[in-house]
C-alpha cells in the first residue's frame, strides 16, 4: 500500500477502483478551411445538445450548464474561432487557442474567484475537442473514483451516481468542480498521485489522505465505515439536550449544514479562507465573508476560531513557525482586522470567537483584553462569547483555572497529539494505545464544566469515529462539532445511546 497526502476539498470517505480521465490536447492536421468549419459547428452542436441533455436531468446544476450552452451558442466564439481557420489552423486547433485565450485572461485576473473559473473554459475545450476528434466523453456504468488533472464539472454532472470520490492534481476550493463534490458528498482531494486504471484506492479526507492499493485489513476496515455510513439519513434527528454542529472551512459549506439541520456552526477554520488568497485580506473583504456566513446561519451560533496559522499550515504572508499564541503577536495587524471585522459582522450576537492552541490562562486572558480593547476602539456594541480550543496538554493540565471563559471545544487532534505523540493521521487507527486514558483525562473537564457551568464540545476528529464517540456521550459530552456528511455518526450513535 502507499499513501499519499492531499489537500481536501470536499469531506467524505471512498473505495473503489481508479478511472483515468486523461486529457486531449489539440493537434494541428493540415486542413481545408471549409471543412474544418463544418467539423466546429458539428462540435459545437453535438456538444450543445450533451449539455442540454445534462440540464434535463440536473436542474440543481442548471446555473453551471445554462452558462456552458450560452458560452457555445455565443456567435462570437465562432467569429474568433474563424480567424484562426482563416489562417490555416485546424478546427481542434481554432477552438482550443480561442478558449486558451480566455482562460489566459482568467490565470492573470487578480481576482481569485475569476483565477477559479479557468477549469470553467478547460471544461467546454475537452469537452469540444473529444466531440470534434469523435471521442466523446463516455458516460461511465460501473462506480469509480476519478483521478485526473482537473475536475471538469460537466463530467462530473454526467457522471455522478457513479462517481465515488475525486482526486485531481489541481484545483481549488471555490471551483465548480469542488463545490458540486461538496453538494453530493463526493469526497475530494487534491494530489499527484502514482497510479493505473483500476487500481484500487481508498480516499480518507479525514486524514487527508489517499490509500493506493490497501491491504486486505485496510479494505475491510473501509468497507465497514463506508457501510455504515450509506445507512441512515443526512438530515439530524432529534437530539434535545444535546448540539450537532458542524466543522467549516468556507461559507460554501453553509447551505448544507443548514439542510442537515445543524444546530450551528462549532468550528469555523477561518485560516482557510486566508489560505485561499495569496495576500492578507482587508478589513472589507473579511467583514463581506463574515456576515454572509453569519447572515447564512440565520442566527444560529456560529464559532470562528482565530486563524490557526504554523507548523504544517504555512502562509506567504504569515509569520508562523508554531502555532498559537505567539501567531498573533507576530502578525498584530492581520489579527486586529480579522477581530474587526468579526464583531462588525456581529449583527444577531450570534458570534463566538475561539482561541486555538491556549497553553494557559495567561494566554487567554491576553487575548481577551486584546479583544475587548478592539471592540472599544471600534466602538461597537455586539455581544459575543469567548472560549478556548482545548487541545494542548498544558492547558488541559490547569484546566481549573479557565473558570472565566464562555466555553471550551476540545481539539482532539492536537490534544492527541501532543500528549500521546501520535500523529492526527493514525489517531484513528491507534486509538485503543490512547483512548481510555484521555477518557480519563477528559472526564475531569466534563465535571469542571458542569460546576462551572462552561458550554462543552469536541470539534476534533474523534467526535466522527463511533467508537470514540459513544464513550465521549457516556461520559458526559453533549455537544459534538464534525464535518456535516458526519452528521450521519451523530445520529446513530445519539440513537444507540441516548434516545
Ligand atoms: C483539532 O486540533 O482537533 C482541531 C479541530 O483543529 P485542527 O484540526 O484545525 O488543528
Ligand atoms: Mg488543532
Amino acid at each position: 500500500m502507499i499513501s499519499y497526502k492531499g489537500t481536501v476539498f470536499s469531506e467524505g470517505i471512498a473505495m473503489g477502483k481508479l478511472h483515468l480521465i486523461s486529457q486531449m490536447h489539440a493537434f494541428n492536421l493540415p486542413s481545408v478551411k471549409s471543412t474544418e468549419l463544418e467539423k466546429l459547428k458539428e462540435g459545437l452542436r453535438i456538444t450543445i445538445a450533451e449539455l442540454k441533455e445534462f440540464l434535463l436531468k440536473n436542474k440543481e446544476n442548471q446555473d453551471y450548464l445554462n452558462f456552458q450552452i450560452l458560452l457555445l451558442q455565443d456567435p462570437v466564439l465562432l467569429d474568433e474561432a474563424e480567424v484562426y481557420l482563416n489562417q490555416g489552423d485546424s478546427a481542434i486547433h481554432s477552438i482550443t487557442k480561442v478558449l486558451e485565450a480566455h482562460q489566459l485572461q482568467l490565470k492573470e485576473s487578480s481576482s481569485f474567484y475569476l483565477q477559479q473559473r479557468v477549469v470553467d473554459f478547460s471544461d467546454i475545450e475537452q469537452r469540444i475537442v473529444r466531440n470534434i476528434t469523435g471521442n466523446p466523453y463516455l458516460t461511465l456504468n460501473e462506480k469509480f473514483i476519478l483521478y485526473a488533472e482537473d475536475l471538469l464539472p460537466s463530467y462530473l454532472i454526467q457522471n455522478k451516481e457513479n462517481v465515488l470520490g475525486v482526486i485531481t492534481r489541481t484545483g481549488g476550493d471555490s471551483t465548480h468542480g469542488a463545490i458540486l463534490c461538496r453538494q453530493l458528498n463526493i469526497p475530494y482531494i487534491v494530489a499527484s498521485i502514482q497510479a493505473k486504471e483500476g487500481e484500487t484506492v481508498v480516499l480518507d479526507t479525514r486524514k487527508q489522505q489517499i490509500m493506493l492499493n490497501p491491504n486486505t485489513k485496510t479494505m475491510l476496515h473501509y468497507g465497514k465505515i463506508i457501510q455504515e455510513l450509506s445507512e441512515g439519513t443526512y438530515v439530524s434527528i432529534a437530539h434535545p439536550e444535546y448540539k450537532f454542529l458542524a466543522n467549516v472551512s468556507s461559507n460554501l459549506e453553509l447551505d448544507k449544514v443548514l439542510k442537515y439541520g445543524f444546530d450551528g456552526v462549532g468550528l469555523y477554520r477561518t485560516e482557510m479562507i486566508f489560505m485561499n488568497v495569496n495576500h492578507p485580506l482587508s478589513l472589507e473583504e473579511q467583514f463581506e465573508i463574515y456576515k454572509e456566513a453569519i447572515e447564512k446561519m440565520k442566527e444560529k451560533p456560529i464559532c470562528f476560531r482565530t486563524f490557526d496559522i504554523g507548523d504544517d499550515k504555512q502562509l506567504s504572508y504569515v509569520q508562523a513557525s508554531k502555532k498559537g499564541l505567539e501567531n498573533y503577536i507576530k502578525n498584530q495587524d492581520l489579527f486586529v482586522t480579522q477581530i474587526k471585522a468579526l464583531l462588525m459582522a456581529n449583527q444577531y450576537n450570534s458570534l463566538k470567537i475561539m482561541f486555538p492552541m491556549i497553553s494557559n490562562l495567561e494566554e487567554y486572558l491576553y487575548l481577551k483584553d486584546w479583544v475587548y480593547a478592539i471592540q472599544a476602539e471600534i466602538k461597537n456594541k455586539s455581544k459575543f462569547e469567548l472560549g478556548i480550543m482545548l487541545e494542548t496538554s498544558s492547558a488541559l493540565e490547569s484546566i481549573q483555572d479557565f473558570k472565566d471563559v464562555d466555553f471550551v471545544s476540545i481539539g482532539t487532534n492536537d490534544l492527541v497529539l501532543d500528549i500521546y505523540h501520535i500523529h492526527r493521521n493514525l489517531q484513528a487507527k491507534e486509538m485503543k494505545s490512547y483512548l481510555n486514558d484521555l477518557l480519563t483525562k477528559l472526564k475531569e473537564v466534563v465535571i469542571f464544566c458542569k460546576e462551572h457551568q462552561i458550554e462543552l464540545s469536541i470539534c476534533g476528529e474523534l467526535a466522527a469515529i463511533t467508537t470514540a464517540l459513544k464513550k465521549f456521550m457516556k461520559i458526559g459530552f453533549k455537544n459534538f462539532s464534525v464535518a456535516a456528511p458526519a452528521i450521519k455518526v451523530l445520529n446513530k450513535i445519539y440513537k444507540e445511546i441516548v434516545a
